[in-house]
């Protein structure tokens, strides 16, 4: 008897952990979320960039101080661009929208991605599955206990979000991008 609930808890709790395992599967697509942009009056600073970075970030064609880039973006756009936060998700504009139209950097204007390449993952945030030629760069991302691959402006080196591979043909790629990081233009 005793045997029986004691297998009985066993079973339960197995359950249990599988069930917080399959959960931890599905939050893990939101973690970069759960950095998310702080209340305002936040004045913690950028997540620590690699070694790496700092080669990748030396070559920038425009570069601006602290100072001046606060001064030309928006609190929103600082601290994604700038700062590598996340915005909400399903909180921009842009994740529905499929307007033909190209998407440039809110830092410097550079265009970025084609409404051709963009698609509804479903996440929350503007996806596509593939840049335009010679827009972005790249550098591996070791925050949060995760190893991810961070996208940036290859011009200011402004923050835009992450690319996945769990993308649609012909690439298989989803960089998924923060839309406030993004200015969208109509064609
Ligand atoms: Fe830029």
């Amino acid at each position: 008897m005793t045997k029986q609930r004691f297998e009985t808890v066993k079973k339960r709790d197995f359950l249990k952990m599988g069930a917080i395992g399959v959960g931890a599967i599905a939050l893990s697509r939101y973690v970069p979320f759960l950095a998310g942009i702080a209340p305002t009056g936040d004045t913690q600073t950028a997540v620590k960039r690699d070694a790496d970075t700092a080669d990748s970030e030396a070559g920038f064609e425009i570069t601006k101080t602290e100072a001046e880039w606060r001064k030309a973006l928006t609190p929103e756009e600082f601290a994604v661009l700038r700062q590598e936060k996340t915005e909400r998700p399903f909180s921009s504009p842009l994740d529905k929208l499929s307007t033909a139209g190209t998407y440039s950097c809110a830092g410097c204007g550079l265009p970025l991605f084609s409404s051709k390449t963009k698609f509804d993952s479903g996440t929350g945030w503007p996806s596509f599955y593939a840049p335009l030629e010679d827009a972005v760069a790249t550098r591996t991302d070791r925050s949060f206990l995760m190893e991810r691959t961070e996208v940036h402006c290859r011009r200011c080196g402004g923050h835009l979000g992450h690319v996945f591979n769990d993308g649609p043909a012909p690439t298989r790629k989803r960089y998924c991008m923060n839309g406030v990081a993004l200015n969208f233009t109509a064609a």
